[in-house]
């Protein structure tokens, strides 16, 4: 483990992105994210307070962390978010703070959020269908989350992008009017490879509507695409673009095709844990620490340990990860 310099790990990957839940609720209950029911979610106390979340950003970034982003569960139903995004913001060597939501209460926030300093924004969009968003989120808030995007668009935000989970036997539906939707509005369109952490062990690599899969059928319907060029890019997305223009499709093959090689993030969970991958059942205790009267060195060398502790892979793509010991919400995705 180095001791200085970069968060680096033993396979030479530096680490440059944290990820930062803030909590682990939400106002909606995607059956890939969470159990519908009966859910039992942290107490406020075990949650990091945003004075915690603010200092181990300003160490974070003093080991070379230089983007942020915030989620959760819905970032938005923490109780004055905006304060902690105005308080990330102007934290030294942070150069990108961003944020993904689920759109439901961005119609109130928006505005608020890019006073605040917030610069990017990913909004979750599975369908433009008011029955299906309700079957796959278990509440009917299509309405709220197509005004939220409007609202975000009006806001001016450095950059907003759509993000859809794919699952077998529902994206299909969905797919081509996500994209003529993204289209018309300029809007980059990400595609996600469903993967295992629903939290009610569902998942089965059935359900995973593929990289390839989608492409094909975007193809069909709308006109061939063609790779971007990203070479040197550390973005989990592969992009792809019309020949004939408009914003970029992204997917994001988790399953099929493992981006493990490039991977430079950390994730940090509500209850302060440290987490060097979505898929690994090891975590850092960085509450015990901060509550424990450590110093920024301890919180430094927990930081570190992480970083060394990372596996080459996440072992999806070798059947290892079995669904599912975390769901997403709690992680933070
Ligand atoms: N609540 C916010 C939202 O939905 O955008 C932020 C948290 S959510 C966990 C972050 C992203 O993870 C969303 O785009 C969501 O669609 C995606 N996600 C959740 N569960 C997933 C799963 N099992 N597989 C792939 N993506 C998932
Ligand atoms: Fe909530 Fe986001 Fe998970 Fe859906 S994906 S249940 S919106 S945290």
């Amino acid at each position: 483990m180095s001791a200085a310099g970069p968060l680096t790990d033993r396979f030479g990957r530096v680490h440059t992105d944290l990820r930062v839940s803030v909590t682990d609720r939400c106002n909606l209950r995607c059956f890939y994210c969470m159990p519908a029911s009966g859910v039992e979610f942290r107490p406020h106390a075990a949650i990091l307070t945003f004075e915690e979340i603010a200092r181990l950003a300003r160490v974070a970034a003093g080991l070379g962390i230089r983007k942020l982003r915030l989620t959760g569960g819905e970032p938005l139903v923490r109780k004055g978010i905006c304060d902690l995004v105005r308080m990330l913001a102007q934290t030294p060597g942070i150069d990108d703070l961003a944020l993904t939501t689920n759109g439901v209460l961005l119609p109130e926030y928006a505005g608020d959020l890019k006073a605040a300093g917030l610069r990017r924004l990913n909004i979750s969009l599975d369908t433009l269908d008011r029955k299906r968003f309700e079957e796959i989120s278990h509440r009917d808030e299509l309405d709220r989350v197509l005004e939220g995007i409007e609202t975000a668009l009006r806001v001016g935000f450095e950059q907003i992008k759509l993000n859809a989970v794919a699952v077998r036997g529902r994206t299909e539906a969905d797919a081509v009017a996500l994209v003529r939707y993204a289209r018309q509005r300029n809007l980059p369109l990400r595609f996600i490879e469903v993967m295992p952490l629903d939290g009610d062990g569902r998942w089965t690599r059935a359900m995973v509507l593929s990289g390839p899969e989608i492409l094909e059928l975007l193809s069909r319907e709308l006109g061939p695409l063609e790779p971007v060029d990203s070479a040197g890019s550390r973005a989990p997305a592969t992009e792809y673009r019309f020949l004939d223009g408009g914003p970029p499709v992204g997917i994001v093959s988790t399953l099929s095709a493992p981006f493990c090689d490039r991977c430079g993030r950390l994730r940090l969970t509500s209850e302060g844990k440290l987490r060097n991958c979505l898929f690994s059942h090891d975590g850092w205790d960085a509450r015990a620490v901060l509550r424990g009267g450590g110093a920024d060195d301890d919180l430094a060398r927990l930081f570190r340990e992480a970083v060394a502790g990372k596996k080459e892979r996440h072992g999806t793509d070798t059947g290892h990860v079995a669904p599912t010991q975390h769901a997403m919400h709690e992680i933070g995705g």
